[in-house]
């Protein structure tokens, strides 16, 4: 099955060595849209799910620029403090995170705010980049993805941590593709970052 992410980010992806496979966590409360947007990056359609509650150990591999390619992992956070140390350590190492809100649900968006701070303050997840999708745009009252960022507080996390924050929908598809190509060029600079200041040296 072919994947539009084959095309993404030409440029930045000759950065990359042809043979570094790529790991991605994607993140957020039950009931987001994580197993829809995945569906959606895997068959190029919306499929239908059920909302997952706990472990959702969906995993897929698509390919992407140079790469060997990028391995997208869902785990659902948020009420589940027995599992929370079981999915950490299945997060490690992780070179991106992907962190999903339903936008249209704005009563549980202080929760997700929460998770995501816990998350990105864990010891092992610093400066990993961070990609907030606000899915369900096509909702009507669904938050803007500006609204989202405020929201979430995003801007406050921390310094060295690279965010981007995009509207999308896992119905038609729109932004997810530029808000992963974001994700891929901040991925890419953070990998970029510690050689260039050993250069400097
Ligand atoms: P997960 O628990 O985060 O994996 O969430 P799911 O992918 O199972 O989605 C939860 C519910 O929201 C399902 O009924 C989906 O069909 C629905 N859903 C997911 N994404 C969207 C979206 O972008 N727009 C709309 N309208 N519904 C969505």
């Amino acid at each position: 099955m072919g994947n539009h992410l084959t095309d993404m980010a030409p440029t930045a992806s000759s950065f990359l060595p042809h043979f570094q496979a790529l790991h991605v966590v994607v993140i957020g409360l039950d009931s987001a849209g994580k197993t829809s947007l995945l569906y959606r990056l895997k068959f190029k359609e919306f499929v239908q799910s059920v909302p997952t509650k706990g472990f959702n150990t969906e995993k897929i591999r698509v390919p992407l620029g140079g790469s060997r390619g990028v391995t997208f992992q869902v785990w659902d956070v948020g009420g589940q403090e027995k599992l929370r140390p079981l999915w950490r350590s299945y997060t490690r190492r992780t070179d991106g995170l992907v962190f999903v809100v339903d936008s249209a649900e704005t009563e549980r968006l202080e929760e997700a705010k929460v998770e995501l701070h816990r998350i990105s303050k864990a010891s092992d997840k610093q400066g990993v980049p961070v990609l907030v999708l606000a899915n369900k745009q096509d909702q009507p009252g669904a938050l803007s993805a500006a609204e989202v960022e405020k929201r979430l507080a995003v801007r406050e996390l921390a310094a060295a941590t690279l965010t981007h924050v995009q509207g999308c929908s896992a119905v038609d598809g729109l932004g997810l593709q530029p808000g992963l190509e974001r994700l891929y060029e901040m991925i890419l600079k953070r990998k970029k970052a510690p050689r260039a200041s050993k250069k400097r040296r």
